[in-house]
Formats: structure tokens, sequence, C-alpha cells
């Protein structure tokens, strides 16, 4: 059988950092990384308190949905997890929770403009709200067609234009180039939402940050020409394609995951 011993460490650590930056209640969230060469993902068993949870008691799951490893049901959220990891073949990494600002825009059906230069350093783009699910998807394979409404929302700018998406009445799912990049990446949302609805309750009509100061701050973290962090202008290069890594850009250089951003 599969050890997987290095992924269900990185998913071990990732889903232990939901409650520490304050985003989960309870067991409200969840955070899978995938092993691409055996098509296996490690995922948060369901209903499992982040205090109790061991690395042997995370599930694998096949890409198809089998369950291959660990003695625990996998989280309700499988089906979500594994549409994103299907459509989205270079992301290594996805986080749901319901993040309390996060949450409270995918509740009112907003997206999240770009208003200022923290969101632009995440994504040039505002944070989609998918659209609603049918009746008939939500009594058809509820889970599995929230994800396909995820990846609908982000369509062709991809995965790393769009690192995250709000579910409608539900709450944000986020990805990236592996599970702590997921995080970051969640993180990162759940504080732009926040400065958002304050921003919205001092000023109503601001208005989005101009498109060059954006752009600005999207390319200084990704991209080719990518400068924030200590990763060096060289190391930097061709790698930091994937928005996954959210503020830091360089720890993926560090750990020598960048190369993984290729195909994004
Ligand atoms: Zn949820």
């Amino acid at each position: 059988m599969l050890e997987l011993t290095e992924l269900r460490a990185a998913v071990l650590e990732a889903n232990l950092a939901l409650p520490r930056y304050g985003l989960v209640t309870l067991t409200w969230g969840n955070v899978s990384g995938i092993d691409r060469a055996a098509g296996v993902m490690v995922i948060k068993p369901s209903g499992v308190p982040y205090e109790r949870l061991r690395a042997e008691d995370l599930v694998a799951v096949a890409l198809d949905g089998t369950v291959i490893g660990g003695r625990l049901r996998p989280s309700s959220d499988t089906d979500t997890h594994l549409q994103l990891y299907r459509a989205f073949p270079g992301i290594g990494g996805v986080v749901h929770t319901h993040s309390t600002h996060a949450t409270a825009f995918a509740q009112a059906g907003r997206e999240i403009p770009v208003l200022g230069t923290t969101h632009a350093d995440l994504s040039a783009l505002p944070v989609p709200v998918a659209r609603a699910l049918t009746e008939a998807e939500v009594a058809g394979g509820y889970e599995e067609a929230t994800g396909t409404i995820l990846v609908e929302a982000v369509g062709d700018r991809g995965p790393a234009r769009v690192p995250a998406v709000l579910a409608p009445g539900h709450g944000p799912f986020a990805w990236g180039a592996d599970p702590h990049g997921a995080v970051e990446v969640a993180a990162t949302l759940e504080e732009v939402a926040r400065m958002a609805l304050l921003t919205y309750q001092l000023a109503p009509g601001t208005g989005v940050l101009p498109a060059h100061v954006t752009a600005k701050h999207f390319s200084r973290k990704h991209g080719p020409g990518a400068t924030y962090g200590q990763g060096g202008g060289g190391q930097g290069r061709g790698g930091q394609g994937g928005v996954g890594r959210g503020s830091s850009a360089h720890d993926s250089v560090e750990r020598g995951g960048a190369t993984r951003g290729d195909r994004w």
C-alpha cells in the first residue's frame, strides 16, 4: 500500500493551520493534498476535531473517488476537492472553510472586488461567486456539482489567476501548488474579505484599485518578473506561475516546489 508519508504530513500540518489562522469554527473546514504521480488525494476525515487529528487519520482517495487508505470516512466535501483536482492538473492542494468574512460575501452572493494591494498581491481579479446549483444538481450529487460550478467560475482564466471562488450561500474554496500554499490563499482571502467589508462600511461607493497598480502588485509576486521575497530573480524565473503560493512565493523556491507551478 502507498505510504504517502510526506503528503500525509503536509496535509496534517495544513489542516492544523486552519484553526491557528482563525479560519475555522469546530470542524467546519478541510484541507487536502494530492500526489499526482500516484493519482491519490489525502484529505481530512469527516468530523474529527483538529486537536485530535493525526496523520494516520487522514484518508487516501483515488481520483475516481475510491477510498484506498485510512480507517475513517473522508470529509463530506471530498467529491468537491476531487472535481477541482480533475479539472486543474496543476494544483496540489485545496482548502475549504466557512471563514466568517469570505462566507459573508458568499452568502450575500457578492464577488470581492480588488479594492487594494492586499488583494492584488493575491490575484489581479475579483474573487468570483459561482452560480447557484439547480435543484437537480443538489439532488443528484451535491458535492461533485459544487466542484463543477467552482470550475465554471474560474473558466478559461485558469486556477493560477483565480485561486479561490465563493460557493454561493456557502463559503470559500481555495487552491494552491501544495496544501500549505492553498491555506495561505484561504488565509489571505479571509483577510481581504474582512478589509473589503470594512472599506464598504466606511465608504460604500469605494471604487476598485486602478488597473496599473493592481497589475504592478500582482506581477511583483507572480509571473516571470516576480521580485517579492528572498528567492532571487534567477531562481524565481519560470517557476513562479502559481498564484497558490499566496503571499510567500519565495517559500516555494526555498522548498524546491517552484517547478510545480509551471503547468498552471
Ligand atoms: Zn462547507
